[in-house]
Parts: C-alpha cells; structure tokens; sequence
C-alpha cells in the first residue's frame, strides 16, 4: 500500500503514546500490562489503515488485539480509528513485523492474522513474504502451542505459495477457503480496506493453520 506522506502523522502518533508503541522490544513479555483487562492476544502485521482490528477489538471485548504496521502515514489513519473508537482492548505498534520474536515473548500470542498482504511477486523478493519461512519461524517463537495463523488475500499467486510455504513447514490447516465470500459455513469476516475493494474482482481466499508442535 502506497499512501502519499503525512507531516501530521509523526506527531500525531507522539501525542499519543498510550495508544501506539513506536519502541516494542522493552515491553516484551508485558503486553498485558498496556491493556485494562489480562485476556487472550491477537496480533495483526500489516495492519494497514485498522479498519479490520477496530472492527474485531468492537466485536470482541473478551480479546485483546495489536495491530502492527511498518509506515508511519499508515499507521496514524489507524490510530485516528483506534482513538475515535475509545475501545480498552486494542493498540498499536509501530514496527516491522519481523522482528515479532524480539517484541514477544514464547507463547505471548494466541492468534496472528496476516490480510492482504503484499505480494512481493519477484522471486528474489521471497524473503519479504509475510508467509515466507523466516517469518513463520518467527511465528511459531510467540505463539501458543496451540495458536492459529489466519491469513487472507485477495492475490492467487500468493495464497498458492503461501499454501506450499506452510505445508512445508509442517503446519496443520484447521480450513481452507478457496471463495470466502461464496462459503456456507459460519465462518466469521470481518472485512479490511483492501477486501471491500478487491472482492468485487474475485475470490476472497483464506487459510486458518497453526504449528505443528
Ligand atoms: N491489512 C490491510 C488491508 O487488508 O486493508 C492492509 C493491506 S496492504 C496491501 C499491506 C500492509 O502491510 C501495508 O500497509 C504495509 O505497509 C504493511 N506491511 C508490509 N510489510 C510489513 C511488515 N514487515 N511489517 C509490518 N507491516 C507491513
């Protein structure tokens, strides 16, 4: 996602520390603390412009969410939505997504959600997958034995690699969706940015996983 450079979103993000974390790596282990309530975490990476994790943080008072993106003009559009919501239960963090096994702890997480995100088509660009083995090793180093990735796109290139890229790393798929949109089952979308404006184009795909342990 390209967005043109915002003079107010530095400031505006420093005006607001108890909502965004611009320096995660001191609170590694203590993410509950910047919480009002202990309860299960999910993080999002490439969090985008926030409107899924504001969504779910209304929708779930009973979980705590963390959104990371990596710009800083981005990411103030998000803050915007998470301090017009007033919700106890979400913040953010900017920071590459990375470098997830420095800001948490093992078994800090109980879910990741990866929507939508960047495609890095160029086969020399491989390690800049969010699905890619680096980041799923990194994954697996916080999230609970039993946790669950969830990743969605819109990109048929990128969800057929993703697909390879978990399976050979042993993970176990909990559901596949080849048409989120079009499935039958019960399963829960909360919609992002990029989803209201691709799936006008195509299948919406999805895969739910978590570690072989
Ligand atoms: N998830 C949002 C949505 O579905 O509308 C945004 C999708 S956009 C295509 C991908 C986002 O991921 C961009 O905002 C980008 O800056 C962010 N991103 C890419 N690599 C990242 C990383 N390593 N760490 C954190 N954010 C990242």
């Amino acid at each position: 996602m390209r967005v043109r450079n915002k003079p107010w979103a530095k400031p505006y993000i420093e005006e607001h520390p108890n909502l965004i974390v611009t320096d995660p790596v001191p609170l590694k282990g203590n993410w509950q603390s910047r919480f009002s309530a202990v309860q299960p975490l999910h993080v999002e990476i490439g969090t985008g412009k926030g409107q899924f994790i504001v969504e779910m943080a209304r929708l779930h008072p009973e979980i705590n969410f963390l959104g990371i993106e990596i710009q800083t003009s981005v990411i103030a559009i998000a803050l915007k939505k998470v301090v017009e919501s007033e919700l106890p239960n979400i913040q953010l963090i900017l920071s590459d997504g990375a470098d997830v096994d420095t800001f948490f702890d093992p078994n800090e997480i109980d879910e990741i959600y990866l929507n939508f995100s960047d495609p890095w088509p160029k086969t020399k660009h491989e390690k800049r997958r969010l699905t890619s083995a680096g980041f799923l090793k990194n994954y697996q180093d916080v999230l609970k034995p039993d946790g669950l990735l969830q990743f969605k796109t819109d990109n048929r290139g990128l969800f057929e690699y993703s697909l390879v890229s978990l399976n050979n790393f042993g993970m176990i798929f909990q559901g596949v969706w080849l048409d989120l949109h079009q499935a039958n089952d019960e399963v829960e979308d909360v919609q992002t940015e990029y989803e209201q404006k691709f799936s006008a184009l195509g299948p919406i795909y999805q895969v739910i996983a978590k570690f072989n342990q």
